[in-house]
Formats: structure tokens, sequence, C-alpha cells
């Protein structure tokens, strides 16, 4: 092939052009990528399928042309190679796993870095599922996890011991936007790997659903893995799931037989739409999105029935300086996203909840451009309420432990216009 793909050309035309091939599969003539729809492949002979089998997913084998040959759709397929490629170098790291979404992709990364007798170290705000996942079903299996202020390295590294094979890490954080230094965090475990064998390491995952890697590449910063929804702004058009690891070599074969054994697999269409359609007008959205998302959390902190904004864009920012190290665009440029927070104000917390829950359902039954609906990252803005709705698996002791306000309402910025958004607040704050 003539063209170059190692040229340095930029981040956002890299996620239109991709490569024009896999390891493992060439389609430089397409000018859109093939979609693939094959459960089974056919094999040359059955000692083929057998070194299939055998080899999988063995990075030492990935090179060659025998193997590992395509078996079976579960074990790998080339769309979803395809996408795999993109996202591994959007994120800048070695190797991806896709998996059929954010959950499955951040169960298989916690599953692959544990064992029966480890333990995690986690930041206390998170995602409710993958909360619910540290405290519901991983202790069944004998891992456990402490949670902490991933704020505060000094309290992440006392609490790793010797157990700790993770920390792990969401940031910006759901729903509050809590913006961790990944390379503090990164710097404080250093003398604690130092110690430790290979086998032991503890390593750092960090969830970059919220910023993407247009706005935030945690690998660059000190992370090990990154595990994202890519059912969110990745996506963008809200009409597939889809989860990733993007991890160093070394986890390859694990994470690929781990999807082998356990399932999960991102159907090959999804993949096929998350690259074409999502990968590619990324930077796009999220820029659109940002514009709003400053001029929506503006508003809102001048508003007299809102209590507290917490958009990284804000001077007011609890992390503003952190936020504007690490949410940045490829070409450096500060990126706060297309999420907002805010609290809705009231004399005391029980006003506040009653306000809120109103502000809501009067959106939910009169906005035309804001939609109560969980999720994030789509065309459409949507808003919903985390103490009754996405985090209701947190007890009152874990929200308030997380920062989590009743009151609390969550905004994912869409594509819509400004002005238009900011209109069904405001109707909807006279409301109230
Ligand atoms: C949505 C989300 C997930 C889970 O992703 P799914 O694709 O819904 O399984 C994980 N982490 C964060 C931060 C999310 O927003």
């Amino acid at each position: 092939m003539d063209r170059d793909h190692e040229a340095p050309y930029q981040y956002d035309t890299r996620l239109i052009h991709g490569q024009f091939r896999t390891e493992k599969w060439e389609y430089d003539h397409h000018v859109i990528p093939p979609i693939t729809a094959s459960t089974t492949f056919r094999l040359d002979s059955a000692s083929r399928g057998r070194t299939g089998f055998v080899d999988f997913a063995d990075p030492k084998h990935a090179a060659q042309a025998i193997s590992p040959i395509y078996i079976y759709d579960r074990l790998d397929e080339p769309t979803v190679g395809m996408l795999e490629d993109m996202m591994r170098d959007a994120e800048g790291g070695e190797t991806a796993c896709a998996f059929a979404c954010g959950m499955s992709a951040i169960s298989a990364a916690l599953m692959v870095t544990g064992r029966a007798g480890s333990s995690v170290v986690a930041h206390r705000t998170l995602y409710g599922c993958t909360f619910s996942l540290l405290t519901n079903w991983l202790p069944r299996y004998g891992m456990t996890t402490r949670f902490v202020n991933g704020g505060d390295p000094e309290a992440v590294v006392a609490a790793v011991d010797d157990t700790t094979r993770a920390v792990y890490l969401e940031t910006p954080a759901n729903p509050t936007l809590q913006v961790l230094d990944i390379a503090a965090v990164r710097r404080a475990l250093e003398p604690i790997n130092a110690r430790r064998g290979a086998k032991d390491q503890v390593v750092l995952v960090v969830d970059n659903t919220f910023a993407t890697p247009w706005a935030q590449r945690p690998l660059a910063l000190g992370a090990d893995i990154v595990v994202e929804s890519l059912t969110k702004d990745v996506g963008g058009f809200g009409v597939d799931m889809g989860g990733m690891v993007v991890a160093p070599r070394r986890f390859h074969k694990s994470l690929k037989g781990f999807r082998k054994d356990f399932g999960g697999v991102l159907p090959p269409a999804s993949a096929w739409r998350l690259m074409v359609y999502g990968l590619s007008t990324l930077g796009l959205r999220i820029e659109r999105q940002t514009e709003t998302a400053g001029r929506v959390a503006r508003y809102l902190e001048s508003h007299p029935a809102v209590g507290r904004v917490l958009y990284p864009g804000l001077e007011s920012f609890p992390q503003a300086d952190v936020a504007r190290r690490q949410l940045v665009d490829p070409k450096g440029r500060f990126c706060p996203g297309f999420m907002v927070y805010f609290e809705v104000a009231g004399k005391d917390i029980e006003e506040s909840r009653a306000r809120c829950e109103r502000l809501v359902n009067f959106i939910a039954t009169h906005s035309y451009c804001i939609t109560l609906a969980v999720s994030l990252g789509m065309t459409k803005t949507l808003i919903e309420t985390p103490g009754l709705m996405t985090h209701s698996s947190m007890d009152s002791r874990a929200l308030s432990e997380a920062g989590i306000h009743p009151g609390g309402v969550r905004m994912a910025i869409g594509l819509e216009d400004a002005d238009d958004v900011i209109r069904d607040l405001d109707e909807a704050f006279r409301s109230i």
C-alpha cells in the first residue's frame, strides 16, 4: 500500500479513516469499511480448527498468517476487530477488546486483574451498576472493594494492601463530575509497585465514558487500563450498546479468553455503526455539545432556584486546575464536556428533593427538547435525577458519601440549539 498510515495525520482525521486493514483483514478498497454477518467461519482442516482454539488470542501467534484464524464470532470477528483497532489507537493503548456493553467491559477488566482473595480500591463516586458489581457480585467470588476518595492519592495508597490488584477510578465521576488526578494516583502507586513482582502489580483502571478518548486519554496520564461504555458519546446516536477495554499487551490473552468463555460479545452490526457513524463524528459532536453545556452551566449558575452547579468548565468547579490539565482534546485545548450536574435549591434537603422531583416531572411532561431518560451522549439532551434513578442501588449513606444530593439533577447535553435547551429549563424552573 502506498498510503502512509504512520504519517502524523490529526486525531480527528484518523477517527474517520482508520487504517484500512487489521492484522487479519484488508479492506483498503472500501470507502466505508465492510460489515460482516457470519457467526462461524469455514476451516481448511480439522487440525487448523484445533490450532485456532488452542492458540486463541496468544500474542505469539497474533501476527502470523496462520493463527489465530477466525473460527466463531465469540472468539474473534473482522468488523469488531476494526473497531478494536480504532479504539486502541484512539486511547493510545496496546490492545483492545470489545464487549456487548460498558458493564461487560468493566466486569471483564476487574475479573482478569483480580482473583478470589484479591481486592479493589475504588473511588466512592461511581456509575450505579459498577457500584453494584463491586458490592453485590464480586464479593460472591471472593473479591472485595474498599471505597475511598480517589481525589486524594494518599487515601488511595493507604487503602491498598497486599491483596489489592486494581485501583478503579471514574473521572469525571458519575454524576457529580468530580475530576480525579490520574497522574497523581499513578505517581502515588509507583513506590508500591516498585516493591512488587510483575504478577502482583496494582493495576490502575479508569472508566473514560464521560470524557471519551476525545477529551481525555487516561493511558497517557499513567492509567494501565481504560474501560468505557461505547453506548454513550462514542456511539453518539443512542442506537447501539457497546463497551471497550484498552489494555497493555500482557492482558490481551486473558481479555479475549474471558470474552470467549463469559460471552458478552459485541454484535458486528453494532461495531460497524459505532465506528462508521460514532467515532468518525465524535469530535464534531462533542465540541458542539461542550459549547452548549458551557452556556447551560452558566445559565444554571445564575439561576436563583439552583443551589450549586458542578461543571468542569466553570471557574467555580472544585477541581478546576486538574480539569484544565486533564480534560483536553487531541490538540490540547480544554474540553470540559457535555455533562452538567446541579442541585435544586431549597430551605432544607427535603424541600430541595421535592422541588427537584417537580422540576424533572415537569420536564418529562412539558419539555420539547429535554427528555427524562437515563443514558447520555446522544443527539438529544437528557435529564435525570441520580438519587432517585441511576444511583438508586446506593443507600442514603453511600449516596451522601459519594456527594450525591437528593435534589441533584444530571444533564447530558445533546446537539440542539443552546437557546432552546435553556428555554425549556427556564419554563420548568418557573413551574416549581
Ligand atoms: C453507562 C455507563 C456504564 C455502563 O455502560 P453500558 O454500556 O450501559 O453497560 C459504565 N460507566 C459509566 C460512567 C457509564 O455512564
